[in-house]
């Protein structure tokens, strides 16, 4: 049985005193760990008083982006160390929009997947169509060579703790979300991928979670999906009554 992973991407949102808020609007009440991991993700800015303000709660804080190097000349940029050494857990890479607007391409996000595991991060590894893509059924073909490449030279074992997030485009951020079997179909394709490529172990293992305007009145119907093992959410993420409910419905 695997463990349901809510992730809330709080994307380029909030001032300091508004994340902080948060934490406390929701402490006491996120379910434990061992019930349904519950992730923030959040601006850089921030992470580091998140996490210490996290501590001893079952949420755990995560970059929405890193770069593979460990250091150098690359301005602007933040580093797996960096972010390890601040007690991030979690990462999420190659997000549609850091895709689209940032040219992070699948070899980019290979190494950084790398570079997460190097440094004892579990890196959320974003993947999915545009409706373009969708409409002209290129989907599955789509999908599939972009899990191929983020999870190319991976061990078994590091694939199994690798998060897949199946993100159709065309649903993130408008309100139109996949319907529950569409989003199932490529999950349970990604989880055939997985399969072919590493192993039947690791296909068991690997949690594969959906996004694209996820929400409390959606969540449940989801999570219920033979091959959906949690959410990735932007916009309903950021209040925390509706955070509190989405983790709610990961138990
Ligand atoms: C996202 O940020 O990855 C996302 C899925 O956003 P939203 O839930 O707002 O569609």
């Amino acid at each position: 049985m695997r463990k349901k992973v809510i992730a809330g991407n709080w994307k380029m949102n909030k001032v300091r005193s508004e994340a902080v808020q948060f934490l406390e609007d929701t402490k006491g009440q996120v379910p434990s760990f061992n019930e349904v991991e519950s992730v923030i993700c959040a601006p850089f800015p921030y992470l580091s008083e998140l996490v210490q303000k996290a501590e001893g709660t079952p949420v755990k804080i995560a970059a929405q982006n890193m770069h593979f190097e460990e250091n150098g000349a690359f301005t602007g940029e933040v580093s797996p160390v960096m972010l390890k050494d601040i007690g991030v857990t979690y990462v999420v890479l190659g997000h549609s929009e850091r895709r689209e607007y940032f040219a992070e391409t699948d070899e980019t996000v290979n190494k950084k997947v790398h570079a997460a595991f190097q440094h004892g991060l579990v890196p959320i590894v974003c993947v999915g169509e545009t409706l373009e893509q969708r409409e002209s059924n290129q989907t599955n073909q789509l999908v599939e060579g972009q899990v191929k490449k983020a999870l190319e030279g991976l061990s078994e074992e590091q694939v199994k703790q690798t998060i897949i997030a199946y993100e159709p485009i065309w649903a993130i951020g408008t309100g139109k979300t996949a319907t529950s079997e569409q989003a199932n179909e490529v999950c349970t394709h990604i989880r055939n991928v997985v399969k072919d490529v590493v192993s039947a172990d690791a296909a068991e293992a690997v949690r594969i979670q959906y996004g694209g305007s996820v929400k409390p009145a959606n969540v449940e119907e989801l999570l219920a999906q033979s091959d959906i093992d949690g959410a990735l959410v932007g916009g309903a993420s950021l209040e925390a009554d509706s955070f509190l409910k989405l983790v709610e419905a990961g138990k």
